[in-house]
């Protein structure tokens, strides 16, 4: 079914690039040998332009003209994994000196991904990556479905799914010369995904089954690929697959890890957290020195830990420092000590924090007066998640009249102001109840909105708990 997958996106590649490749042929003769080419034409754009970008800074950005059609020219381009950002899109670009490529995409958000094609020089990596996203896409809900399985038939699924993938890189490859950081991104691509899944595959397993089949796998050569693993590859650094697998890989060490040597056995409460975050924060900086690798790697350690027990006592506050001693980021400390701040803020019976919202009438008011009377629950929906929409307000309606004493008010995040206020009279909210922010960046720090089924439970301008779920917090046996 995979392999089916692949070859209709083959297919349809292959007619997009013949009806194509005329477009810009010409431009690409007269640039200098090291000068970079990347050009295209964008389909129903979203935005006037396009950003390229080397792992977080930018390189250039390019207007669309009345074409839709955008280029950069570039003298000195930093070899490797790039990516360009449409608003609010983005997919990786691998670029080479000399390189002339073309893109071309829809960006309707249903067709962008599946629409890029590139042509010219280095398509055959670029298409083959585009390509494995979208079947790791598409195969994602079965490989879920295989982690019930007994370990060596996992295993044999995972290794399966791999090797045809890279038979299909090297049929590619034939005829096509390829060099070799373009070769080791596009196995990277097929193989980190492939590691990944048997980095999950333990807690998946128990968590379905009920089976603890940790010990057992690191006897057997379900771990094989470990032995050859670059926890340092600096061109990979910001390449998805191979960030996931490194933050799920350095979970499983380290809780194998706690469970060996320090005799750990609480994974759940605030203080198992604590104790296996910290030592996996020892533990990725003792065996990752690829700079922003590490660097990245730590502040997730230091951001899903804060964010998963939103607590602050002395522990916590030892954490925030161990953290800011070992990452060499000055961004990203500040970003966490503002963080832990901002959860400090959010604590049970403090006041709430200043915030400006306006109503469905365009008046401006704060989140203090909104809940000064009463118990309130704030939520939050953006237009950009229809899904979330729909389920967020069919949840609403129903816990309206499950909890009459409660006021359920919603916050709008990142929409614009004309769309919102469209949606909001296509469905049946109540007005009176729908707010949103100016800056939804501003609304977002202030109340930590990590997930959009949270929600900020407040009584008489008091926080009850700030760190709410929409779902869980108000289940039958649960208190909100
Ligand atoms: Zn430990």
């Amino acid at each position: 079914m995979v392999k089916f997958a692949c070859a209709i996106v083959c297919m349809r590649r292959l007619l997009f690039f013949s009806s194509f490749i005329g477009l810009f042929s010409c431009a690409e003769k007269s640039t200098p040998p090291e000068t970079v080419y990347f050009a295209g034409e964008i389909v129903n754009p979203t935005s006037d332009y396009v950003v390229l970008y080397k792992n977080d800074a930018v390189v250039d950005s390019a207007k669309l003209d009345e074409n839709n059609r955008f280029s950069f020219t570039l003298d000195n381009v930093e070899e490797g994994l790039h990516h360009f950002k449409h608003t609010p899109q983005l997919q990786y670009v691998f670029l080479e000196k000399g390189d002339s490529l073309l893109i071309r995409l829809n960006a309707s958000p249903a067709y962008f991904d599946e629409s890029l094609v590139f042509s010219g020089d280095n398509d055959v990596v670029n298409n083959f990556m585009i390509e494995m996203f979208l079947t790791h896409e598409d195969e994602e809900h079965v490989v879920y479905s295989y982690f019930k399985l007994p370990p060596d038939d996992f295993s044999r699924k995972m290794d399966s799914l791999q090797s045809q993938k890279l038979e299909e890189l090297e049929l590619l490859l034939n005829n096509e010369e390829i060099s070799e950081n373009g070769y080791a991104l596009a196995t990277a691509s097929v193989n980190y995904t492939s590691f990944l899944y048997k980095e999950k595959y333990p807690f998946y397993h128990k968590k379905k089954t009920g089976e603890d089949t940790f010990d057992q796998l690191v006897t057997t050569d379900f771990y094989n690929y470990r032995k050859e693993l670059n926890l340092n590859d600096r061109r990979l650094s910001y390449f998805k697959p191979y960030y996931d697998f490194m933050k799920h890989h350095f979970g499983n060490l380290s809780y194998m890890a706690c469970i060996k040597n320090c005799g750990q056995e609480d994974f759940y409460s605030a203080e198992g957290q604590l104790h296996l975050n910290k030592h996996k924060m020892v533990m990725i900086d003792s065996l990752v020195t690829e700079e922003h690798l590490r660097d990245n790697l730590l502040r997730n350690v230091a951001m899903d830990f804060l964010l998963k027990v939103h607590m602050t006592n002395d522990e916590c506050h030892r954490f925030v420092e161990d953290f800011e001693s070992l990452s060499n980021n000055d961004a990203h400390v500040e970003e966490i000590k503002h963080l832990f701040k901002g959860i400090k803020n959010l604590q049970p019976n403090k006041a709430l924090p200043h915030l400006v919202l306006e109503d469905a009438q365009g008046n401006t008011t704060t989140l203090r007066d909104i809940s000064r009377n009463g118990n309130t629950v704030f939520y939050f929906w953006t237009a950009d998640q229809k899904r979330h929409f729909k389920n967020v307000s069919k949840q609403v309606k129903k816990l309206e009249k499950l909890h009459p004493e409660h006021r359920f008010v919603g916050i709008n995040l990142n929409t614009t102001k004309p769309e919102w206020s469209a949606l909001l009279t296509e469905t049946n909210f109540d007005l009176t109840n729908q707010y949103r922010g100016e800056n939804f960046e501003t609304v977002q720090n202030t109340l930590i909105v990590d997930h959009l089924n949270k929600c900020v439970v407040t009584k008489d301008t008091l926080i009850v708990n700030a760190f709410g779920n929409l779902y869980a917090s108000f289940e039958p046996t649960k208190k909100p």
